[in-house]
Parts: structure tokens; C-alpha cells; sequence
């Protein structure tokens, strides 16, 4: 959905632009006093909750849902409170949670909704480096970036008009794996900042840290893990470096910040036990994550057979893992043994029936495998946890074409491009209104 106007945004953009302008919310440059920095502004704090409560739960979805592992999610959410509270933007709505994905990442939306995945969780060695990953994250949500880089038009196709644009520029090519089973990319929705942003929010996190009680050196833990990682699993980290900048200078700063300003903390505690009480599920599975973080590197790579193995193995280590059971359907639906991927996405949907992905991609399998009604249920299952995702009128409508419910697939077609008005899917959806006689 690329209308460009003259000024350079989309016609969507520039609708909603020009209708929070309207609305008297038009809030333009303004010294941001958390930063004390001069910042183009257009983005309400209302609104920035709404994107927040529109988008987030798609992007934990894509990263294979909240963790099931109460024990650890509560104590997430108790550690980032603990530092939200105290921070420049106390009223903001946080929730802070973990999310199955392998792949080491965290990251915030805008109202304060915070994930970390359990690629990074399990690299952590002491709750002040939790506490230190938590508060850089609350620090972009404080400085407002992802509002600051709407505003610059930066942020583009993701958030603004909820996932309806990015799942239509996704449909639009058939290459990717994320477009070939119709689901949004697994960075389509995380805002990305620049460097000064980084910095920023590296300095405000070691603040808000320190004031919860946290010895400092925990932030120079996590930089540390981040460097390292960045040699020794380049593909698993690679997401959370484009979403935030990483260098070698916001290591020394770390460094620098601990030695000079934060000299007195450093006697606070780092709580190591308490960490590693908090996490013994998630570090005895380990190995099945870090197994899962090569196939999904060798699924990047188009080398499915290689991802195969690895999912494989992940899979003898953790049977029940529904993050590594939806990855080998997803590994073997590209290879297109469908039936055999019906069995793992089948299990998934049983080992956490309440998160959505697992019931897209079985009824991508059923389509596949012309089990249209069966299909036409998973899809309806979907959008009833995962309201929102238009691909979903799309297949809802072929299933209803495979059924041979015609008047009922012209109206899901109709609503489908109604929203994505370009890319295959698309073209489809309309050509088949025009063949039925519902558009000419
Ligand atoms: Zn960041």
C-alpha cells in the first residue's frame, strides 16, 4: 500500500497525520522533558497506547506467544514494575512478559508493552541484567522513540494503520517463508532506532535501574552478553541489532557510566540467585533452544534439510514445546510434506491452544491438503484469540471456495481487498468476484 502523496508519506500516513492534526492533537516540536531534547512530535499519548494495544499482540504471537512458564512471566512483570514506577512515565500501561521465540531479542511498543524472548532470557546471568535489558526497553517507551520515529516518517508501513499495510506489502511477494504462509515477518512490527536513540535509552535504563535498587554492573553484563553473542551467533541476534543499534561504544559508555557516575551503586546487589531460581525450566532447556536458533538460521538460509535436523533435535530434548513444534510444521510445510506437518502443527495447537499461530498455519496445511472445512474452522479459531490480521478474510474465503460456498467466499474476498488492495492475494480475490459476477 504505497500511495505516495508529494510530502513523501503514504496516503494512509498522511489520513492519519492529518486526522490527529484535526483531532487538536497535533502536538508538533516540542522539548521533550524526559530527554530535555527538541523532538517532532505528532504522536498522542493516546494514541501511542492504541498502536500499542493494536499491534503488540500480533508481534507476540509471531514470536510463538506469551511463555506458559507462570513462575518466570510473573517474575518478568514483578522486575520491570519494580522499575517502571519509578520512571518519568509512571502512568503508562506496562506489562512485562517473556515470548517463546529462540532468538535473542526484546523489545517495546509504545504504551509500554515489553517482551523479551527466550533466546536472551536464558543468556542472562543476574536479575540486574534482566533489570538492565527491562529498563533500556523502558527508556524508549520514557523518550517516546518509536513516537519520535513516526513522526520523522521513519516508521513506515509497520503500526500506523495496524498490521493491514504490513500484511499487504508482505503478500505482495511470494520469496519469503513469512509470505508464502501468509504471516507478518517477524520484525514487520518493531520500531527501529536510531543510534542516538539507543544511547538514550541506554542512559535512562541504567538510571531507572539503579533507582530500583540494582547494582549498575548488571548493564555492563548485558552489553557484554550482546558483544559476545554477536560473534558466536551472529543469525540468532541479528533481529535485535536492526531493531537496536549495537556498537562497541555503548559497551564502553556502560563502562565509563559505572566507574564515574553510578561509582557508589556498585555495591547494590546483582541478585544471581534469585535469577537463577526464577529460570531453572527455562535453562534446562537450553539446549533446545539453542538448537532451535540453528534450524531457524538454517531456514534463512533456504536450507530446509539442514533445519529439519536441527528441529529434530530440539524436538527429542523438548517433545512438548510448542515453539519448536510449530517451526518443524512450518519447516516442513515449505517442504512441502504437508501431511507430516499437519501431525506437528496438530500437536502444537494442543500443547497451547490459546495462542493463535499454531491454528494459521494448520489452516494453511488443510488448504494445502483441500480440507477445506477443517481449514475454514482453524481460521475462524484464529481470528477469534487474533482479531485483525486481514490475511485471515483472504484464506477464510478460499476455504469457503474450496467448500463451494460461493456467495460467502465473494463476501470474505470482498472484505479481504476492501483492506489490501495490491499483491497476489489480491489479485486473486478480485478476479475471482469478477469471475462470480460480483465485480467487473
Ligand atoms: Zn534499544
Amino acid at each position: 500500500m504505497k500511495h505516495s502523496t508529494k510530502n513523501g508519506l503514504t496516503r494512509r500516513e498522511f489520513l492519519w497525520v492529518t486526522s490527529a492534526s484535526a483531532a487538536g492533537l497535533l502536538l508538533g516540536c516540542a522539548i521533550n522533558p524526559v530527554t530535555g531534547r527538541s523532538q517532532l512530535m505528532l504522536v498522542s499519548e493516546d494514541q501511542e497506547i492504541e498502536l500499542d494495544r493494536q499491534n503488540s499482540p500480533h508481534q507476540f504471537s509471531t514470536d510463538y506467544g506469551l511463555l506458559q512458564d507462570r513462575v518466570l512471566n510473573n517474575y518478568i512483570n514483578t522486575t520491570g514494575k519494580k522499575i517502571s514506577t519509578l520512571t518519568h512515565r509512571p502512568q503508562m500501561p506496562y506489562s512485562f512478559q517473556g515470548v517463546n521465540a529462540a532468538y535473542v531479542n526484546a523489545y517495546a511498543f509504545p504504551g509500554g508493552s515489553i517482551a523479551a524472548t527466550r533466546g536472551i532470557l536464558v543468556e542472562l546471568k543476574n536479575e540486574a541484567e534482566l533489570a538492565a535489558l527491562l529498563g533500556h526497553e523502558i527508556g524508549h517507551v520514557n523518550a517516546r522513540h518509536t513516537a519520535e520515529q513516526m513522526s520523522k516518517g521513519v516508521l513506515t508501513n509497520a503500526l500506523i494503520g495496524g498490521i493491514a499495510t504490513v500484511a499487504g506489502t508482505q503478500s505482495s511477494g511470494l520469496g519469503s517463508l513469512a509470505s508464502q504462509l501468509g504471516m507478518i515477518g517477524a520484525d514487520a512490527l518493531l520500531a527501529h532506532y536510531s543510534r542516538d536513540n539507543e544511547r538514550e535509552a541506554d542512559s535512562l535504563g541504567l538510571e531507572y535501574m539503579v533507582k530500583a535498587g540494582y547494582n549498575p554492573n548488571g548493564f555492563v553484563g548485558l552489553m557484554d552478553m550482546l558483544r559476545s553473542t554477536s560473534k558466536h551467533k551472529p543469525n540468532a541476534i541479528e533481529l535485535m541489532f536492526s531493531t537496536h543499534p549495537m556498537s562497541d561504544e555503548r559497551y564502553r559508555t556502560a563502562v565509563q557510566s559505572v566507574q564515574t557516575q553510578y561509582r557508589q551503586a556498585q555495591n547494590l546487589p546483582l541478585y544471581q540467585e534469585r535469577y537463577m531460581d526464577n529460570t531453572v525450566k527455562l535453562r534446562s532447556m537450553k539446549g533446545a533452544i539453542e538448537d532451535m536458533q540453528k534450524g531457524e538460521s538454517a531456514m534463512g538460509g533456504e536450507k530446509y534439510d539442514e533445519a529439519e535436523t536441527y528441529f529434530k533435535k530440539a524436538l527429542k530434548q523438548a517433545p512438548e514445546d510448542y515453539a519448536g513444534l510449530v517451526m518443524m510444521a512450518k519447516c516442513l510445510t515449505v517442504r512441502e510434506k504437508y501431511s507430516e506437518a499437519a501431525g506437528f502443527v496438530g500437536k502444537a495447537k494442543q500443547v497451547y491452544p490459546q495462542e493463535a499461530q499454531a491454528h494459521y498455519l494448520a489452516g494453511f496445511v488443510n488448504i494445502k491438503e483441500k480440507k477445506y472445512d477443517s481449514a475454514y474452522e482453524d481460521f475462524n479459531a484464529y481470528e477469534k484469540i487474533l482479531p485483525g490480521n486481514p490475511n485471515i478474510k483472504f484464506y477464510q474465503g478460499l476455504s469457503l471456495e474450496g467448500m463451494k460456498r460461493v456467495p460467502e467466499s465473494a463476501n470474505k474476498y470482498y472484505e479481504y481487498i476492501k483492506i489490501v488492495n495490491q499483491g497476489e492475494k489480491a489479485k486473486y480475490a478480485y478476479q475471482r468476484l469478477v469471475e462470480w459476477g460480483y465485480a467487473k
